[in-house]
């Protein structure tokens, strides 16, 4: 069954505007519980328009979003945020940490601020949660003081914080040298074998899209076979 589906989904820049553009056409989409798909396309063919929908950043102009069952048209701000927050973790190219704050502090954030996690767990959890991506012994580090593939780490662990459904990666390992792009993809291949989190992954990487279950590509706005 279906963790995603997106039938006919559209988006347009601008609405109303002279300038008014449509990025997104008749997009249609499926994504089973645990499958771990890849999403190439060249820069500027939607993947970032299409990974903001998906996670409930932003709303498509039409068309049919559902995730969990749920039609997200039905839904309001709250509820689409408590949605999301419950069941998406997001991963970026520059991980966004906090770079004053620990490792520790950083994977605590998202269940500090949806206070839905009893107090006296968060800090537990947070480290049961680095240890996972290989950084048990670097809890009390510094972010700013951590290598890329470290931090992306951090971000891959924050990302499991709240238990997601699914792990929407956008060029997570854009910046990193090739070994580091491994390590980190094998990790959330790990991650998705364990646990059954379903994961999309933008990638430019083709080595690194081939070892993900199914590829789409993105062109001009339109998923290609
Ligand atoms: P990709 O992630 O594949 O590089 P994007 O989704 O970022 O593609 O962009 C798709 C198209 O939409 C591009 O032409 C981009 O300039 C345009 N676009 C993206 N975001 C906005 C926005 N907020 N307002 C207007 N146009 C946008
Ligand atoms: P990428 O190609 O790595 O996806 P972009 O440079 O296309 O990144 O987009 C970076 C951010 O800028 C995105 O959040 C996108 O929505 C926004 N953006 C892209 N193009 C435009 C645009 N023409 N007008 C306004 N915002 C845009």
């Amino acid at each position: 069954d279906a963790i995603l589906k997106l039938e006919r989904v559209c988006k347009a820049y601008n609405v109303g505007l002279p300038t008014e553009t449509e990025v997104l056409h008749d997009i249609d989409l499926e994504l089973d519980h645990g499958e771990f798909l890849a999403l190439i396309g060249p820069s500027g063919s939607g993947k970032s328009t299409l990974l903001n929908i998906v996670g409930l950043l932003d709303r498509p102009t039409s068309g049919r979003l559902s995730i969990k069952g749920h039609d997200t048209a039905a839904l309001g701000d709250a509820e689409i945020t408590r949605l999301r927050g419950h069941t998406i973790g997001f991963i970026f190219q520059y991980h966004l940490l906090i770079s004053a704050f620990t490792a520790r502090e950083n994977v605590m954030m998202p269940m500090l601020v949806d206070r839905g996690f009893p107090a006296a767990d968060i800090e537990a959890r947070a480290d049961r949660l680095l240890a996972q991506v290989g950084l048990a012994k670097f809890a009390g580090n510094l972010a700013n003081n951590m290598s890329g593939g470290q931090q992306q780490r951090v971000a891959v662990a924050r990302a499991l914080a709240m238990e997601p459904d699914l792990v929407l990666a956008d060029e997570p390992t854009g910046n990193l040298d090739t070994k580091s792009a491994d390590a980190v993809f094998e990790l959330m291949r790990q991650v998705n074998r364990d646990s059954g989190t379903s994961f999309l992954l933008v990638t430019h990487n083709m080595d690194l899209a081939q070892r993900c279950d199914r590829i789409i590509e993105v062109v001009d706005g339109r998923i290609r076979a």
